[in-house]
């Protein structure tokens, strides 16, 4: 049976991975610095471990006699957030890097490495409607600074692990992941648990207001999370070795997502803008060319779709969270 690590097993994304690899009947081992009580999702079918995967030793040890690695973890959030903590940020590069030199002492078979848009050159993305990037569009490197250096050096040290010591390495470029079990609170969240959070407050404070980062005309993609898992697992078990980006290429703009968000909750709210927070850049999508063409794929499932599964599970935990208060 193939045994196979999740680092950031405790997250978002990881936590969904592991889910799925069990399903799919490997045996998994799941890793992250949080306690266990903080996990997003806990399966009691995987190895579940509270480990630093910054330090060498841990890498060594989580990683003896595993297949193949899904690196997910790393130091992160939304805007709000990586735009004020570019040294914590930029610390990731511990992990990746001792992992890799991990899965090479203990001739691990495969590493998967979550890479993001942020590797994006920034003037690509300085308008609201732009071109969709394509994986050749990261360089000349210019990326996000901080988040988008880190994800950027250690895709290149996936390569060289490859190329130096036949590693194979599989990197995914995500675009904004979204859906429930996610970070929906407490700084580190991203624009659509954000927004859903404001709505769920909105709707059960009986407020007409929402605040809004910028004016609102930046644009983004989604990328829900079942099709991320997809997308990720094809990936790994595919021969591409070159970054592919994982996203959806159905553009909104911040102020078309919030109003999707009211529709799904029933209510209608006045926007207050705040034109001094972090906004990212103005405009990102994703071009999907190369998946199609190297893996036939590409994400399917509708941001209406993929928004009211997670604005009904955030919708919960906010009245959960009330109901706590009172
Ligand atoms: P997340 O914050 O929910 O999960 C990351 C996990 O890594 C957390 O549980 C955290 O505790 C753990 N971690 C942090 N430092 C660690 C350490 N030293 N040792 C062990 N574990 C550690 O984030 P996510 O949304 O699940 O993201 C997973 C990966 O995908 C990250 O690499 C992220 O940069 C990348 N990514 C995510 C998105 C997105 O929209 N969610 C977009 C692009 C890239």
């Amino acid at each position: 049976m193939k045994k196979v690590l999740v680092a950031g097993g405790g997250g978002f994304i990881g936590g969904w991975l592991v889910k799925e690899l069990i399903l799919k009947g490997y045996q998994v081992s799941a890793v992250d610095i949080k306690p266990l009580s903080e996990w997003y999702q806990v399966f009691p079918e995987a190895q579940n471990s509270s480990l630093d995967l910054s330090l060498i030793d841990n890498c060594t040890q989580s990683t003896e006699g595993i297949n193949e690695i899904y690196n997910l973890a790393a130091d992160m959030g939304g805007m709000g957030f990586i735009e004020n903590n570019k040294a914590a940020c930029m610390l990731t590069v511990l992990i990746n890097t001792h992992l890799l030199m991990a899965a090479k002492l203990n001739d691990v078979s495969r590493f998967f490495f979550a890479s993001s848009a942020c590797v994006y050159n920034a003037e690509k993305q300085n308008k609201s409607l732009i071109e969709p990037l394509k994986e050749e569009d990261a360089y000349p490197a210019m990326p996000e600074d901080g988040y988008g250096w880190e994800k950027l050096f250690s895709e290149r040290m996936c390569r060289h692990f490859y190329e130096d010591y036949g590693l194979e390495t599989r990197v995914a470029r995500y675009h904004n992941v979204y859906g429930p079990n996610g970070t929906w609170e407490g700084g580190r969240e991203k624009a659509p648990a954000a927004l859903a959070r404001k709505v769920a407050e909105a709707k059960l404070s009986k407020s007409n207001v929402i605040n809004i980062w910028g004016d609102g005309e930046q644009t983004r993609s989604f990328t829900y999370i079942k099709d991320c898992i997809e997308g990720t697992i094809k990936l790994m078990e595919s021969d591409i070795r070159e970054p592919l980006n994982i996203g959806s290429d159905e553009m909104v703009s911040i102020n078309g997502l919030a109003k999707f968000i009211e529709e799904i909750a029933g209510i209608k709210l006045n926007p207050d803008y705040d034109l001094s927070a972090p906004k990212g850049v103005r405009g990102r999508n994703s071009d999907n060319t190369k998946i199609l063409e190297l893996l036939n794929w590409q994400p399917k499932i509708s941001l209406k779709e993929g928004l009211t599964e997670t604005y009904q599970w955030i919708e919960q935990e906010v009245s959960k969270r009330l109901t706590l208060k009172n």
